[in-house]
């Protein structure tokens, strides 16, 4: 059994904190939210009264924020950073997606202080979250890998190392600019072809096992109706929010510039998940794209 202290018990973090517990770890939380914190003590783990006692005598402390100043602040800037209070032989893991930048830039501050700090941001949602099924991408050390897994093993079912300090947050920012390229694509043949005389499940079948196949078309088809169990079957409820992916693909924007790497298509899909987010779907699933289409 492991002491871990866990800050960030959103609709992500919550449920990994609940599956920490189950397995039988001490976990100690933190969130700025009281009825985060509430749902946490019903599921068995301790409430800490702030962040810093959270992470008091941890063997781990994972985090899971909204975004980069959050994780930097907690950290590094704010009023308290946690890295004077985490003991120097804990391992850090921070599970938000944020910035390849800052992720970086916080590992080299916990270095200079002598911490270990590792990026591990993951895919899979909600239901990957509740289900213990997440997709971790690791940016860390051989060892600091190591030391993870086993914890990371209990919130999900593949533990991917992508390289060093930084290189999780770079893989996510990858993935998540290709799935929205894939969904836009997708969605784009669809609506070409239903324009064109086609029934949308047969031109999916076609496409689905021709060359043009790929995972919307295996598990998340956009267009209404042609699986059941798909958000574009249920208004777009649930699933992934357009709005976070519209977050992702400015972390993927943000890293194509600053390494120079061209992303046109990225770019473009960009634009339409923007343009979506302003007319108001940002709520809806991100499979709803296919209405930019059909407009
Ligand atoms: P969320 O907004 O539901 O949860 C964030 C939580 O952090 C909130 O409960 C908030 O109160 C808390 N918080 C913020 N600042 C804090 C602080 N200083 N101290 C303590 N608590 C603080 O967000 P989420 O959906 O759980 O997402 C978390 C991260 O996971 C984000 O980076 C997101 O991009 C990523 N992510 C989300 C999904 C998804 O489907 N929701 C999927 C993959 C990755």
């Amino acid at each position: 059994m492991a002491k871990i202290g866990f800050i960030g018990l959103g609709n992500m973090g919550g449920p990994m904190a609940i599956n920490l517990v189950k397995a039988g770890h001490d976990v100690a939380v933190f969130d700025l939210s009281e009825q985060a914190m509430q749902a946490l003590q019903e599921a068995g783990a301790s409430a800490a009264s702030s962040a810093v006692d959270a992470v008091k005598g941890a063997e781990f402390v994972i985090s899971m924020l909204p975004a980069g100043k959050h994780v930097q602040g907690l950290y590094v800037t704010g009023d308290q950073p946690l890295f004077d209070h985490v003991s120097k032989d804990a391992l850090v893991i921070d599970s938000s997606t944020i910035d390849a930048h800052t992720a970086k830039s916080v590992a080299n501050s916990a270095q200079e202080q002598g911490l270990n700090f590792i990026d591990a941001p993951v895919s899979g949602g909600v239901g990957g979250a509740t289900a213990g099924t997440l997709s971790f991408m690791v940016g860390a050390s051989e060892q600091q890998f190591a030391k993870a897994k086993p914890i990371l093993d209990i919130m999900g079912k593949n533990i991917f190392h992508a390289g060093v300090q930084g290189s999780g947050q770079v893989a996510k920012a990858c993935n998540n600019m290709l799935l929205a390229i894939l969904m836009s694509g997708t969605s784009e043949a669809l609506n070409m072809g239903v324009n064109n005389g086609l029934d949308p499940k047969a031109l999916s079948e076609i496409m689905r096992l021709s060359s043009g196949g790929n995972w919307a078309l295996e598990v998340y088809n956009p267009y209404p109706g042609v699986m059941e169990n798909a958000p574009a079957s249920n208004d777009y409820q649930g699933g992934f929010q357009v709005d976070l992916m519209a977050k992702d693909l400015g972390l993927a924007m943000d890293l194509s510039e600053q390494s120079g790497s061209p992303t046109p298509m990225g770019t473009k899909a960009n634009e339409l998940f923007k343009e979506h987010s302003q007319a108001g779907n940002g709520a809806l699933d991100f499979s709803s794209i296919i209405n930019q289409y059909k407009k």
